[in-house]
């Protein structure tokens, strides 16, 4: 079987700079170091964090004593005041990216403007957007939303850094349709936009795809549904446990890819197992 795999396969710069933010301050500091939030959807990276004693806070604390990491997907500014009103020293881990969308919503809705969030409304990264948004934000999840869509012009569009790309394109129009003047920004990041164009391109080539990421990462989703659209045959794993050897022996040819917070070594022992089949 060819094996080929994907340039853009695993972490992206945000998810690489939160994981190793967390890994140094492991190493440079006595006190507890937690995370809020997971620090990425990938269970594998969040056991070897776990067993280097890095806790993972589900709530905001009351009260915490040493590090607390912002995870690359950022939070509402709420969110962050309080945490450093907990007492515990605050490392902020978020993607420059995400940073940069926060900016925009906050330079518009300074200016009066609503901001239309294209995304998953249940995503940290959308959460952290709606925080800067603020009572004048509103989340579009997918096309069957919009029908109830009230807007009040000035509007800005931008979308959670791993939207869809053409899902993204074709609610944007649709808004622009019904409500026109709106500025959009399109702000899904280059990392997802190369996997995305790479997995087409990919689905052309080979036989069958194959997805490396946690089974709960929206973006290594996102790549399995692109590949299913294209009636590609894809087979989304977490590690190479899961490959089906009896299916996976048909193809001639098998593509890898892996979502942004799948780590190197599991995207590896993926292609070597495959070659091995
Ligand atoms: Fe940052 Fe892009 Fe990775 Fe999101 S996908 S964390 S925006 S580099």
């Amino acid at each position: 079987m060819k094996v080929v795999l994907a340039k853009h396969a695993g972490f992206c710069m945000g998810v690489r700079r939160a994981v190793e933010t967390t890994l140094k301050l492991v190493e440079s500091r006595h006190a507890p170091i937690a995370t809020f939030g997971p620090l990425i959807h990938n269970p594998q990276v969040l056991e070897m964090l776990e067993q280097k004693g890095v806790a993972v806070l589900d709530d905001l604390p009351r009260q915490a004593a040493g590090t607390v990491v912002i995870r690359a997907h950022g939070v509402p500014p709420a969110s962050k005041e309080k945490l450093e009103q907990s007492g515990a020293a605050v490392e902020d881990a978020t993607c420059p990216r995400v940073v940069k969308v926060q900016a925009i919503i906050d330079k518009y809705r300074r200016q009066g403007y609503t901001t239309v969030i294209v995304g998953d409304r249940d995503h940290a990264e959308v959460e952290g957007l709606m925080g800067h948004a603020g009572e004048a934000g509103v989340v579009i999840s997918g096309m069957a939303e919009l029908a109830e869509l009230k807007l009040t012009p000035p509007y800005i569009v931008v979308s959670q850094t791993t939207q869809d790309e053409e899902m993204f394109q074709a609610i944007t129009a649709a808004i622009l349709e019904r409500f026109p003047g709106g500025k959009v920004f399109n702000t899904i990041c280059d990392s997802t936009h190369k996997r995305q164009d790479e997995v087409r391109e990919m689905c052309r080539q080979v036989d069958a795809l194959v997805v490396v990421g946690g089974r709960n990462s929206a973006n290594t989703k996102r790549l399995a549904e692109i590949a299913q659209g294209l009636a590609c045959p894809v087979f989304l794993v977490e590690t190479e446990k899961e490959l089906d050897g009896e299916q996976l022996r048909g193809y001639q040819s098998v593509g890898v890819t892996a979502g942004a917070s799948t780590p190197a070594w599991i995207i590896r022992q993926v292609v070597e197992t495959l070659e091995a089949i």
